[in-house]
């Protein structure tokens, strides 16, 4: 077949589609996607990029995975839609499924987005609260600089002021705290100590507002979009007793760190954690179809439809737990298992970090730090003062990678507008030859940009 030329492409997208601002912000022509193919990516023109972001964070397993469009047709034809009203196999199944990836103590409630996974809950810790006697907590704590998504509530809860000031008033009750950021802590205090005292602020902020108003605390186990802070096992295992000791709903939102990206099947297994409520999507399907879950423990649920009058949870969503969706996060989660991608993560991230250590003597860069298979690397224009690198210099990188093939993202602290820090999340299917070749460009833009 013949394909169209991009440029007549371009022209129509610029006319009529409306992207998020990073599609034409930079200097070099947009990339018009084409297909992909496995950790690839192809565009228009041809051209191959490793896709060392997984688009969002997302596609886990790969591109062009067979088993999954199979799956999902097949699905389709059966039955395509059924509304959340009644039930059907796939969605049996697949929370089923979860739950003994989880230890067997949840109840799923689908819906289809990470960001409509976290709205649902908040929804459900607030009406936890009202149904267990326990008034109006209506309250949540969450960190600066994380990310959690882009419905008003979701927004409310992320902490990076740039996403939300211009869509104010957002919803009331969100509040705030510093996470962890260890590369960055003060002087002379160990890692340890640090992250203890994060976890004072927390319960601080906690009694300071009135503990009986707080419904709950939503974290990422190591903060993602925020520039990949990951902290002491401490810090968490501390938040965890907090919660227990206040009453206080723990939320983990594991719609990144989820299914694998971390070295374990989620992020929070890492650390010893029992989280009230879990919330999951992009590597649920490796993003082939959107689906997302909130996971509550059965406690929780059983303060629900207990015959009181309104005592079910009031949230619909049309498309939630659709069962070509379903199904294909069944197959993605049985390809991530015949193939070991958990423990693949982890050896691969592990190469990774190792191979790039080198460029801790970089002078722009001033940390490099990482969990399975996800990297963050903080520039600085300085490393005594670690002053964020400049936008441009940052920007140089992640451009010159991306002519060299390779995609990578930048995130940061937006909320002192600093995007300085690299991140790389590439599918967990990379072979061995993707690793190498990600980190020969690796290595040869950092020696070009010294
Ligand atoms: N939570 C986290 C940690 C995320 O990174 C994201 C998306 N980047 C979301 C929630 C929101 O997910 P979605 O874009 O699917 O709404």
């Amino acid at each position: 077949t013949v394909k169209q030329p991009t440029q007549s492409l371009v022209e129509k997208d610029l006319q009529n589609v409306w992207h998020h601002i990073s599609a034409y912000n930079e200097k070099s022509q947009p990339m018009i996607v084409d297909r992909g193919e496995g950790a690839w990516i192809i565009d228009h023109n041809g051209n191959k990029y490793l896709d060392g972001m997984s688009g969002l964070w997302a596609v886990n397993v790969g591109y062009g995975r067979e088993e999954l469009a199979q799956v999902a047709y097949d699905q389709m034809k059966k039955l395509a839609y059924v509304p959340m009203t009644q039930s059907h196999e796939p969605a049996i199944e697949l929370a089923a499924k979860l739950n003994d990836m989880l230890g067997g103590d949840y109840m799923f409630f689908y819906s289809n987005s990470g960001s409509d996974a976290n709205e649902v809950a908040f929804k459900i810790a607030r009406q936890y609260h009202q149904q267990n006697g326990k008034g109006a907590r209506f309250k949540f704590i969450s960190r600066y600089r994380a990310y959690h998504g882009s419905s008003m509530g979701a927004l409310s809860a992320t902490g990076q002021a740039i996403r939300k000031y211009k869509y104010e008033p957002l919803s009331h009750g969100f509040l705030h705290v510093a996470p962890p950021d260890n590369y960055r802590r003060p002087k002379g205090q160990s890692i340890k100590e640090y992250n203890l005292q994060r976890a004072q602020e927390l319960e601080d902020k906690i009694i300071w507002e009135q503990k009986e108003t707080i419904a709950g605390i939503i974290m990422e186990p190591l903060i993602t979009g925020g520039g990949i802070l990951i902290p002491h096992p401490v810090y968490l295992e501390k938040v965890q007793e907090i919660c227990n000791k206040h009453g206080v709903l723990l939320i983990i939102d594991e719609v990144i760190c989820g299914f694998g990206r971390t070295g374990k099947a989620f992020g929070h297994q890492h650390f010893n954690l029992k989280p009230d409520i879990i919330t999951m999507a992009k590597g649920l399907t490796s993003a082939y179809l959107p689906l997302s879950v909130t996971a509550v423990r059965k406690e929780i649920y059983e303060k629900f439809n207990t015959g009181e009058e309104n005592s079910h949870l009031r949230h619909l969503n049309t498309f939630g737990g659709n069962p070509a969706a379903c199904a294909v996060a069944l197959k993605n989660i049985e390809i991530m298992e015949r193939e070991n991608l958990f423990d693949r993560s982890a050896e691969l991230g592990d190469r990774l970090q190792k191979e790039l250590k080198e460029l801790s003597n970089h002078p722009y860069v001033g940390d490099i730090r990482g969990l399975g298979f996800l990297l963050g690397i903080e520039m600085v224009e300085d490393k005594i003062t670690m002053e964020p690198a400049s936008n441009e210099r940052v920007l140089k990188i992640v451009s010159d990678c991306k002519a060299n093939g390779l995609i990578i993202g930048k995130n940061g602290d937006t909320v002192a507008g600093y995007n300085n820090i690299l991140t790389i999340s590439p599918p967990l299917s990379c072979t061995d030859e993707d690793l190498e070749f990600m980190i020969a460009v690796l290595k040869k833009v950092f020696k070009e940009n010294e």
